[in-house]
């Protein structure tokens, strides 16, 4: 049982009201696969340029991730930089430098191509598409995407969700893609399109889940330190995926079992609760399986109240 994930692998410049960190590790797939690690191993699908350091690889090293799947190739890395105001919910892309990222086209190695859970990361949905193709039959793919591909490939997006069992976008982009502004309209819109599950991102204000069985709310857990909230959403998806490939080898039934997808949901929201606690992936890197166990029972709490 393992997760293929394909996604861009990064160098990320990032400004806070609280600092600024230059040229360090970032990507979707960087945080997805550190954050799914935590659950079962992970086969990293992706490209980078020479630049791309040892020390950012150790990163991966020693955790069950597999590299075989990402590329080195001639050229410099992705590179991207944000800054965020005191609303640490709005971010301003600073740019976009797709370098290496221009050109990719993931190749699956054979090891690979028999996972049983994908997870697309934020790329071009052609690629996407491409991705899907290479593997035999996953019993689980969930997908990411964003505005620029909502409108730009809106036709090639459509027919990737078509394959799609668990999207997982933001609220503006539920909004963007389904052209509806009400969010229980817009899940029926986009669970239409093909994914059997909406899960809608909402920054510091939650997670809702739409599946055939109905809604499930999922506050953020209040941190008294948030420090930066790049890679909270693919930190989301892989504590989500993650934990729900984990119990799909246990035998659950997958995007089927409604406890299961709650529960993936509170872990998603653990998972990315500790990413914002620093920058880049360093909170991560020093997390431990405890620290993890220890606030998901803290979700428990918050949320629990005694019926009338
Ligand atoms: P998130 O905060 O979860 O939306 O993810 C932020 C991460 O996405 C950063 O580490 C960036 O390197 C990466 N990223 C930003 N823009 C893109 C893009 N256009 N394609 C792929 N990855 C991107």
């Amino acid at each position: 049982m393992s997760i293929l994930v394909v996604g861009s692998v990064a160098y990320d410049t990032v400004e806070t009201p609280f600092g600024k960190a230059e040229r360090v590790l970032g990507g979707s797939a960087s945080f997805f696969a550190v954050a799914a690690s935590f659950f079962v191993p992970v086969n990293l699908v992706g490209v980078v340029g020479e630049d791309f350091g040892e020390e950012q690889l150790q990163a991966f090293r020693g955790r069950d991730i597999d590299l075989e799947g990402l590329e080195r190739v001639p050229g410099k890395t992705f590179h991207w930089a944000g800054k965020y105001s005191f609303d640490l919910n709005a971010r301003e892309t600073i740019c976009t430098e797709l370098n290496v990222f221009e050109t990719f086209k993931p190749k699956i190695p054979a090891r690979y191509r028999r996972s049983e859970h994908v997870f697309l990361g934020n790329i071009d949905p052609v690629l996407q598409r491409d991705v899907l193709d290479q593997v035999e039959r996953p019993r689980l793919v969930a997908c990411d995407t964003m505005n620029f591909w909502i409108s730009g490939k809106p036709d090639e997006l459509r027919r990737t969700l078509s394959r799609v069992d668990i999207l997982l976008i933001n609220d503006a982009e539920a909004r963007q893609l389904s052209g509806e502004w009400n969010m229980v309209k817009a899940a029926r819109a986009i669970r239409a399109m093909g994914p059997r599950v909406l899960v809608v991102k909402k920054g510091e204000h939650g997670v809702l889940m739409f599946t055939e069985a109905g809604s499930f709310a999922a506050p953020a857990y209040p941190l008294e330190e948030v420090f930066d909230p790049t890679g909270a959403g693919d930190t989301f998806a892989g504590g989500f995926v993650g934990y729900l490939a984990a119990q799909d080898g246990g035998g659950a039934r997958g995007p089927e079992d409604g406890a299961a997808l709650r529960r993936a949901v509170i872990m998603g929201s653990t998972l990315a609760s500790f990413c914002v606690e620093a920058f880049s992936l360093d909170r991560l890197l020093r997390l431990t399986r405890g620290e993890i166990d220890a606030r998901f029972q803290l979700f428990k709490d918050l949320t629990h109240f005694e019926p009338l």
